[in-house]
């Protein structure tokens, strides 16, 4: 064991990329780790980055994307609701060319990343934390006054037994997605992304068509418990909507599946503790997931630059302790904690087929649709979406 630095922080995700980004900005020693050999290659996702995103960190992607200019939404017992928008919303691009993007954005990037190198167990001892990791060059041990565990849904400290229990399942989403090769006819499909939430398309959860360049992704999936327990296979789901449902299936039936890829996603809404001593969570590895769309590169961005922020401060005090750290959950609470919370509300109401009267209730007016699409690309908070488009009695009851 030889290594004794300020901050380690263990994944190259957005969540990991952008601490590793604010803190390379300060004078903290630092350490990036990740089991890939470069950023976000293995990452299974939908790829859609909302505009809003982009802008607020300064990301220009400048190869392998397609701007994105509306949305089809389907909720139960409704018909397909369009929504356009006059200019782009975001963009949809594969994580690699996302995480190639992201990299660049670090000063230093090489000298402080081990990459190909996994965390196999975190603990914390004697005033440091102690990082056990498994490479290429064999097994080796790491210390640091701090680590931001940035490592994902199923996030390393947690399998260490520190922070908090594992998201259960009822909580937890499970995504499985088609790589399509866009060829003959369905080169021409349009710059928009689908929701199709319920039963009929998928577990419990919403399928998924977002057409990047060459290439599209579709996907479906749900709540680990109802996928577990539902009488279908996820991917009967998807197979029925890509080959019997109008229009997706007219408008991918030229195109050939490359490659199949499955992967959790936190749907929990606000997961906490996301801090202990000498720890902090940030991104999937916190929850920082909507629970609504699974958009979470945005959250988890901002989640890391928040822990960076906070780790930085806990050097220059010299106090890791979860005391002091508390103020990390109390910011990222104060940021997107609402969207968070409203969304989980959201999201039992939206994807049930109609007891509540949901579906029907929000999506009735011209205005409605606007202002639900604008939510699903994280244009409009979730709580202003609800109160925009829900009845008064539940907006009474989200003032309280
Ligand atoms: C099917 C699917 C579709 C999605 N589509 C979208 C979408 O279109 N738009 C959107 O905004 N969000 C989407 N999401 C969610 C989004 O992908 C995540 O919220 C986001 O990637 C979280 O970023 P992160 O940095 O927290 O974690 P991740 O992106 O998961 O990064 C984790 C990093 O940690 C590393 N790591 C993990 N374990 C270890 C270890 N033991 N040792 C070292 N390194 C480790 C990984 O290699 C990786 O570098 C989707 C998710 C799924 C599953």
């Amino acid at each position: 064991m030889d290594t004794d630095i300020d901050v380690i922080i263990i994944g190259a995700g957005p969540a990991g990329l952008f601490a590793a980004k604010t803190i390379a900005e300060q004078d903290i020693d630092f350490i990036l780790i990740m089991k890939e050999e470069e950023p976000c290659q293995e990452k299974t996702c939908g790829g859609f980055i909302p505009s809003r995103c982009l802008d607020e960190f300064g990301i220009k992607i400048r190869h392998n994307y397609r701007e994105i200019v509306g949305l089809r939404m389907k909720f139960p017992g409704l018909d397909i609701v369009r929504v356009d928008f006059d200019e782009s919303i975001g963009v949809n691009t594969t994580r690699a060319q996302l995480g190639k993007t992201m990299h660049q954005m670090v000063p230093h990037y090489q000298k402080i990343t081990r990459s190909g190198t996994k965390v196999s167990k975190v603990s914390v001892k004697n005033e440091r934390v102690k990082v056990d990791v498994d490479s290429k060059e064999g097994k080796d041990s790491l210390t640091s006054k701090i680590v931001i565990d940035a490592s994902g849904a199923n996030p390393v400290c947690v399998r260490s037994s520190l922070v908090r229990e594992r998201i259960p399942n009822s909580s937890m989403g499970y995504g499985v997605q088609y790589q399509l090769a866009l060829e003959g006819s369905s080169q021409n499909v349009e710059s928009v992304n689908d929701f199709y939430y319920g039963h009929e398309y998928s577990p419990g959860g919403y399928a998924w068509h977002f057409p990047r360049v060459n290439e599209s992704v579709v996907g479906t999936g749900g709540i680990v418990e109802r996928v577990r327990t539902d009488k279908k296979r996820v991917l009967e789901y998807l197979d029925n909507w890509i080959q019997n449902v109008e229009p997706i299936s007219t408008e991918l039936k030229d195109a050939r599946i490359i490659k199949k890829e499955a992967a959790p996603m936190p749907l929990a809404g606000i997961v906490i503790p996301s801090y202990d001593n000498r720890i902090l969570l940030a991104g999937d590895a916190a929850g920082h997931c909507s629970p609504i769309s699974g958009e979470g590169i945005h959250y988890s961005m901002l989640a890391g630059k928040i822990a960076a922020q906070t780790a930085v401060e806990s050097i220059r005090k010299n106090d890791q302790s979860s005391g002091f750290l508390e103020r990390y959950e109390k910011r990222w609470k104060g940021e997107f904690g609402s969207d968070l919370k409203w969304g989980a509300w959201l999201q039992k109401r939206l994807t049930s087929s109609g007891s509540t009267g949901m579906g029907s209730t929000f999506l009735k007016s011209e205005k409605s649709q606007r202002v639900i699409a604008e939510m699903l690309v994280g244009m409009s908070s979730v709580r202003r979406a609800i109160l925009s488009a829900a009845p008064s009695y539940i907006g009474s009851k989200m003032k309280r």
